[in-house]
């Protein structure tokens, strides 16, 4: 946070472009063909150059761990596919209209590891996901639609890029209604304005900005309608991620930052959120500055705090500022840089921002 989130902006992006979800919802699926092998591989062929992103959920009594992918635009026909050994079935869903949700649905009992599962893209249109963690409680056949060798107009030399974190595991999240809440997410600065600079050169914008998209996929694929003020390394100046905000009919508010003091300063750790004014953004804040807390151990609870800052003052809706830690502290500043623990934060936010539109 501190004095430069006060930059000035170089470009004003319109709302509607905005929505993560920016395919049109009569848009076609982007999932093309996909295959999961005897051994435990998840091969995916898609539309070129589209984003995309897996997650875990561990099983709990009756119901086995599953894993699943959002891509953009919905299957002409949901279905679900009997499945083959420990999996049990897949099923090509619709969560909402613009999304396809290929799920992978384990026995009850089945072991997975998703802290070495990693969707990696292969080449611009193909990805590959390992299920590790089966062992011998593999495929007892190769399950599949279409097929995945096919590149569009010819090979494609597989290039390693993308999908270098760790699956993200929802499970243990709050669950609230489908498409009954939006939420904007405030990424904190961007392109020339580069917020707080800490040990190592670490940049708060980058932080902040890969915290907060991976915050934003979590929220959706628990049925959160998600406005984000950037996507990207640019500049927004504050009122208009204000205007954005109080135009876009959220339920929330919630700005992400990194805390900075002076590079003299290293023995300053710590994770504090801000809210204006009101019970609900009060609510809010303690909710997501408690589960920060928790994946954040040994670092101090700096609390929950009224502040002014104009991003969280100007917001009609329920609104708040969480500072993930100190990027020139030497406790904060190398987790802050490790993408297990932005993967961690994310969630914590998320879980926080789920309790309390009233997940429980
Ligand atoms: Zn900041």
């Amino acid at each position: 946070m501190r004095a430069s989130c006060r930059a000035i902006a170089l470009a004003t992006l319109a709302p509607s472009a905005l929505l993560l979800a920016s395919l049109p919802a009569h848009a076609a699926s982007a999932l093309a063909a996909w295959r999961v092998s005897r051994d435990g591989v998840l091969e995916l062929r898609t539309s070129p150059s589209i984003s995309l992103q897996a997650f875990y959920e561990s099983g709990r009594g009756t119901q086995g761990p599953r894993v699943w992918i959002d891509l953009p635009g919905a299957p002409v026909r949901p279905r679900t596919l009997r499945g083959s050994g420990a999996l049990r079935e897949v099923r090509i869903g619709k969560p909402d209209p613009g999304t396809t949700r290929l799920v992978l649905e384990f026995a009850p009992g089945t072991q997975l590891d998703p802290r070495n599962m990693r969707l990696v893209g292969t080449a611009r249109d193909r990805w590959r996901l390992e299920l590790t963690g089966l062992g011998s409680n593999r495929l007892i056949s190769t399950l599949g639609e279409g097929n995945v060798e096919v590149a569009g107009g010819g090979w494609v030399r597989p290039t390693p890029f993308g999908g270098s974190r760790p699956l993200p595991s929802t499970g243990g999240m709050p669950a609230v209604p489908r498409g009954r809440f939006r939420v904007v997410i405030d990424p904190g600065h961007g392109g020339p304005d580069p917020g707080a600079v800490g040990i190592g050169g670490l940049r708060e914008t980058d932080v902040v900005l890969d915290i907060s998209l991976q915050v934003a996929q979590l929220l959706q694929s628990k049925g959160v309608q998600v406005v984000l003020t950037r996507t990207s390394e640019i500049d927004v100046d504050l009122p208009p991620r204000v205007a954005l905000a109080n135009s876009s009919g959220a339920q929330a508010f919630l700005s992400i930052h990194a805390n900075a003091l002076s590079m003299a300063r290293p023995d300053v750790n710590g994770i504090e959120t801000f809210y204006f004014q009101g019970a609900q953004s009060r609510a809010l804040a303690e909710a997501v500055q408690e589960e920060m807390l928790r994946v954040s151990p040994g670092s101090p609870d700096r609390g929950v705090k009224t502040g002014r800052f104009f991003v969280i003052r100007r917001t009609v809706m329920p609104a708040a500022l969480a500072e993930t830690g100190f990027v020139t502290g030497d406790l904060d500043s190398p987790r802050l840089a490790d993408a297990g623990h932005r993967q961690r934060l994310a969630q914590a936010i998320t879980r926080g921002i789920l309790r309390y539109l009233g997940g429980g």
